[in-house]
């Protein structure tokens, strides 16, 4: 047995920050945000970092009672029964350990995580400025339009605001002055409802989504729940695409809106469902059955950096090159206020990510953030 493999200490991030000014979508206000690192370290020194989110007093209990001890002395090799037993416990702690597990199994081979995967199709994927359109203040709809402007100004060529939490009139004004600020300059616009609306207002919706061109995608408009509904919508006549499923918990879950035809572009979130390997699977199935992918991932920069290397990995969607088109499809990046984004540092220039080549993940996570940002254990809310 290589002993390298063992797995002799893991270190945990727990890091905390509290917004000044809180944001948010339909479901509510962001008062902070979090991110829960860890890394995993071998007995041959081989390093692996994981990512996961939650309630930091629950993960770092639970790190600390159950899943460290259960890691130590176990081999690496073994990641799919290790992954299989810890999301019984805890999906989410066996997501962030599917992460640093493969990290390690690709240092070990000297190979890119990516590698490791059979290869990149793609150098770059195209990622789009994803928004929490609303605060408290009367003013939000000034802010979300501020920080718009300031995206298209990086280079920003894809844009996701949010609807569903306030009025329909409200939100339609505030769409209306995205929509001027966009100027059918070639911006693609999603929205996303987060389950805010029945199929009623879905389709007053729709009718208004329907004449433009821009639209990238509505995004989970009715409770996912909703399947019937979601197919009734979809085979309205309406010509925009439906996109949803981010907080869907594995394969299984996936499969019955693709075989369904319930949605035209599934979102998985590599932290929701069951690990690495899960979601890359769920990735492939869409491909399986000719339904778009485009990740979600809001709540992490190193599970960012695990959806961009699988849609890197994915075969393309469109043949069609050339300006506007979509060789494929893009994931979700965060220009919220969240220093975490800082912990991966990922190139992005004009609205592409550049995928990494070096061993393992390629980039060396910030670790000066990490004194910086670390939760002091205080109970928060
Ligand atoms: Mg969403």
């Amino acid at each position: 047995m290589n002993h390298d493999y063992i797995i002799e200490r893991v270190d945990t991030y727990p890091l905390l920050y509290r917004l000044e000014q809180p944001y948010g979508d339909a479901n509510g206000y962001k008062a902070y945000r979090s991110c829960f690192l860890f890394k995993v370290t071998t007995r041959g020194g081989m390093e692996g970092w994981g990512e996961c989110i939650d309630w930091l007093p629950t993960l770092q209990k639970g790190f600390e009672g159950r899943v460290i001890p259960y890691l130590l002395g176990k081999s690496v090799k073994d990641r799919t029964q290790l992954v299989n037993t810890l999301k019984k416990w805890h999906r989410r702690a066996a997501a962030g350990v599917s992460m640093a597990l493969t990290e390690i199994v690709a240092r070990g081979a000297g190979l890119s995580v990516t590698d490791l995967w059979g290869g990149k199709v793609h150098d770059q994927v195209p990622v789009y400025a994803s928004f929490q359109s609303y605060s408290a203040d009367q003013g939000w709809a000034d802010r979300s339009l501020y920080r718009l402007e300031r995206a298209l100004s990086e280079g920003f060529s894809m844009v996701k605001v949010k609807v569903g939490g306030r009025s329909y009139e409200e939100d339609r004004a505030h769409i209306e002055k995205v929509r001027s600020l966009l100027n059918g300059g070639g911006v693609g616009l999603a929205i996303d409802g987060n389950e805010s609306y029945d199929l009623a207002t879905t389709r007053k919706w729709a009718r208004e989504l329907d004449q433009w061109e821009e639209l990238m995608w509505f995004e989970e408009p009715m409770p996912m729940k909703l399947k019937e509904d979601y197919k009734i919508l979809r085979r309205s006549g309406y010509s925009f695409a439906v996109a949803g499923g981010e907080n869907l918990l594995n394969a299984n879950q996936f499969l019955q809106l693709l075989g369904d035809g319930a949605m035209d572009i599934i979102q998985p979130d590599v932290q929701h469902v069951d690990g690495v390997d899960t979601f890359r699977a769920i990735c492939g199935l869409a491909r399986d059955f000719g339904v778009r992918v485009s990740p979600h991932t809001f709540d992490g920069a190193l599970s960012r950096l695990y959806a961009l290397f699988t849609q890197a990995c994915l075969p393309s969607w469109s043949k069609m090159e050339g300006e506007g088109s979509m060789i494929i499809e893009p994931v979700e990046w965060d220009v919220m206020e969240n220093p975490f984004n800082r912990l991966v540092p990922i190139d992005v220039k004009n609205g592409k990510a550049y995928i990494p080549d070096g061993a393992g993940i390629g980039v060396e996570v910030y670790r000066e953030l990490l004194d910086a940002y670390r939760w002091d254990g205080e109970v928060y809310r």
